[in-house]
């Protein structure tokens, strides 16, 4: 790939990249698809897809083979309870193997005429006075009309623009682990306590993710035996759990450090970034790979945009920031959800509102199902219900 050029070049082919390079090739631009890794490779992830998720890939015509329906989405605090399953019967969501998932939709990329170019790191980007003009690797220059960076929550396209900013208290590690020969819960559990946060999602028969969010001041007590405090935490906070797994078998284990944070804007002259890299809340509800594939899709329709007019100017990608609109609501009302969920007399409360409430309860889920957009529940009323129920 030593100095060729492309109308976008996109870097990362995680959910977020593998489809704006997807739709971007099926409009006809020329487009490379580049990632550090080779697929399928594991994303620590808990897996779970939201019912708008679903039927964004669905509209592109990906399904992967591993995808389980989730009939429905358990919440627990210290003292309340709270199931929900969506009114008309239809899945709360999907779980399905990020391995899986990641590498059908980099399949669909290439079949669609994407270049891509799998354990290809890059380093850097090239400029042209203010406006970017391709990205440097080990393996030389490729040049491009635009760089969308789609490089996880690590970003290096978006912290080499200076376009990101740290969301002060959303600093969290992960240990995300597979379980076999365990009998996997009905519905996705997500439980807190003690400034932990668990989801427990039913991968198949015998099998379930089970990924544990913690505070980063334990990350020294994690490092090095993420297996064995995982085991102990269960034991500690929710031994019903512990229990559940004690028979089974551990299939993976990795550890994440995951630092919220948001881009102040998602262009450049130049450049877009998209998914994790324009913005990461810890995912209590599991929407971060519709966060991406919808912001794969705004920005495939802003590159296609850009090509059209021949302008790669800021005002030119500012259009991109506007369309975003909705998303950054979304992370709003994920913040907030995480507010809640490290509160716990809030959530108690708020769980105690939404059992009591099921017009409340699916209005809100329907809103982190992503079905409907996010005013719906970024609202007076809502919070007042959340709240002040009795
Ligand atoms: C613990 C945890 C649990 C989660 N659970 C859920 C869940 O249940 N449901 C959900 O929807 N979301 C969940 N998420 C969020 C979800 O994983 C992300 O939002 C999603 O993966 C974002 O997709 P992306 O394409 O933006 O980034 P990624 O999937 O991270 O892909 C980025 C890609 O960029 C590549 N890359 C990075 N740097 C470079 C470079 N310099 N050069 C080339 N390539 C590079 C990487 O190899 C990677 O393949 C979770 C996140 C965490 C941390």
């Amino acid at each position: 790939m030593r100095r060729m050029t492309f109308d976008v070049v996109v870097v990362g082919a995680g959910p977020a990249g593998a489809l704006s390079a997807l739709l971007l090739a099926r409009a006809g631009a020329n487009v490379a698809l580049l990632d550090r890794e080779r697929f399928p490779r594991d994303k620590p992830c808990g897996e779970f897809l939201t019912p708008g998720a679903a039927q964004l890939l669905e509209r592109h015509g990906i399904w992967p083979a591993s995808a389980r329906p989730v009939p429905g989405m358990a919440v627990y605090s210290v003292h309340r309870a709270f199931a929900h399953r969506p009114c008309g019967g239809g899945p709360a969501g999907w779980m399905a193997r990020r391995s899986d998932l990641d590498a059908r939709l980099v399949e669909a990329a290439d079949s669609a005429g994407a270049r891509v170019r799998q354990g290809l790191a890059v380093r850097g980007l090239l400029r042209d006075g203010d406006s970017v003009v391709g990205v440097a690797t080990a393996e030389g220059e490729l040049r491009a009309r635009l760089v969308i960076g789609a490089d996880g929550a690590h970003s290096r396209v978006a912290r080499h623009l200076g376009l990101v900013r740290a969301v002060p208290g959303l600093q969290r590690v992960a240990v995300v682990t597979r379980w076999r020969g365990v009998e996997p819960p009905e519905l996705l559990e997500m439980r807190a306590r003690a400034g932990a946060v668990c989801g427990i999602g039913p991968l198949g028969a015998d099998s379930l993710n089970l990924t544990l969010v913690e505070r980063t001041g334990l990350a020294a007590r994690i490092a090095g035996r993420a297996g064995d405090f995982l085991v102990e935490r269960t034991r500690t906070l929710w031994p019903d759990l512990a229990e559940r797994l004690a028979g089974g078998r551990r299939e993976s284990v990795r550890t994440i450090g995951c630092f919220g944070h948001f881009c102040r804007r998602a262009s450049a002259p130049g450049a877009l970034v998209a998914g994790d890299a324009a913005a990461f809340v810890d995912p209590f509800t599991g929407e971060g790979v519709y966060f991406a594939l919808r912001g794969a899709e705004l920005a495939a329709d802003a590159a296609l945009e850009a090509l059209r007019a021949g302008d790669f100017s800021a005002p030119g990608l500012a259009g991109y920031d506007r369309a975003r609109g909705d998303l950054a609501r979304r992370h709003l009302l994920s913040g907030c959800v995480q507010g809640v969920v490290r509160a716990p007399a809030l959530l108690d409360r708020a769980l105690q509102a939404l059992s009591r409430c099921p017009a409340l309860a699916d209005r809100l889920m329907g809103v982190l199902a992503d079905l409907h957009p996010p005013g719906r529940a970024l609202s007076a009323r809502m919070a007042l219900g959340l709240l002040l129920a009795r």
